[in-house]
């Protein structure tokens, strides 16, 4: 089978398409046949050689994909030859305290897709049967590859640790990327009002059209906070969705209203951040970490998805041979929505 695989760490010379043995499902295994894989910065990180967990190379990168069942190893029940499949790329024993709790993110023996093994950006790959989730017939292949792990991880934020309720107000930071467009819909959906910041016209008009009820441009308004404050009557909001980082984490912080809550994950602009701490006590704010979701709320949303309540944003499409230049769209500032590989 065809693969984009890197074969050191590095920059985007690293990349190639290779030949490679396809794999055979295992028992309780299935062999998928991708049709379309989605680009997550994860996949930079691990190209450059910055994730630590990443196996050496030579490796196929890619978390997210969907596709078809092209077949099925020993013990397989419940799905079918040709069955079309969107992945959960959460691998997890089962049997530890947090999968025995419910909260598998936090799985002891986690194995993520194409960070911890081979991933998406190929023709096959064989996965555990519990890892694939029948697709909603509504979304095409390109649209459920970029369609998981954006609202997992916003429906885990907003839902699962922000306990967001039904006529509450949102500020999402960086409204362009594909958890965070993921998330003025979630928001929406939950039955709240959303503010989102974003850096061009042409994007605030793509997040309005997700259903933000107000949009900052923060190239025009670098204190976006100050902008939130006053579309809030001087209070702010009540929950602040944080995945930019260094560059944005004390202005989401004042954006947050006194008794507030943050939702913190992702820090592509920088890790270690000067956060004004009397800004965090003084007005008795709640930080809240975040990291990926659980399995049982994948079946929390998929309704949402299948019914077209939330719909995936894409921002171009690429084929595996210019998976190069999907990761360099991918770190493009004009990037809106997930960036995907077509792999025909
Ligand atoms: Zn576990």
């Amino acid at each position: 089978m065809r693969a984009a695989r890197i074969s050191a760490f590095g920059g985007p010379e690293v990349f190639g398409v290779t030949e490679v043995p396809t794999p055979e499902p295992a028992p309780g295994e299935v062999l998928v046949r991708i049709r379309a894989a989605a680009l997550n910065r994860a996949d930079i990180n691990i190209r450059e050689g910055r994730f630590p967990e990443a196996p050496p190379p030579p490796m196929t990168l890619g978390v997210e994909g969907a596709g078809v069942v092209a077949a099925l190893g020993d013990g397989v029940t419940g799905l079918s030859v040709g069955d079309r499949v969107v992945i959960n790329p959460m691998l997890v024993c089962d049997a530890c305290e947090f999968c025995r709790s419910g909260r598998d993110s936090e799985c002891r023996g986690l194995q993520v897709v194409g960070e911890h093994f081979d991933g998406t950006y190929a023709e096959y790959i064989a996965l555990p049967v519990r890892n694939l989730i029948p697709a909603p017939d509504r979304l095409s292949d390109t649209q459920l590859a970029a369609g998981l792990v954006a609202y997992l991880t916003a429906w885990h934020m907003l839902k699962t640790r922000g306990g967001l309720r039904r006529g509450e107000s949102v500020l999402v930071v960086g409204a362009g990327s594909g958890v965070a467009s993921a998330a003025v819909q979630v928001a929406k959906a939950l039955g709240a009002t959303v503010i989102a910041t974003t850096g061009s016209e042409r994007k605030a008009e793509r997040v309005r059209a997700l259903g933000a009820d107000e949009v900052v441009d923060y190239r025009a308004e670098p204190d976006f906070h100050e902008a939130v404050r006053k579309l809030t009557g001087g209070d702010g909001v009540d929950l602040v969705h944080e995945t930019v980082g260094e560059a944005t984490v004390q202005k989401s912080v004042l954006a947050a209203r006194h008794g507030g809550r943050v939702l913190g994950m992702g820090s592509h602009t920088g890790r270690y951040a000067e956060l004004d701490l009397w800004s965090l006590y003084r007005r008795e704010i709640t930080f809240i970490g975040c990291h990926t979701g659980n399995r049982a709320e994948i079946a929390e949303f998929l309704p949402l998805l299948a019914d077209g309540s939330l719909t995936p944003v894409l921002d171009s499409v690429h084929s595996l041979e210019d998976a190069v230049a999907a990761q360099a769209r991918l770190a493009s500032s004009d990037r809106f929505g997930k960036v995907v590989l077509s792999v025909d």
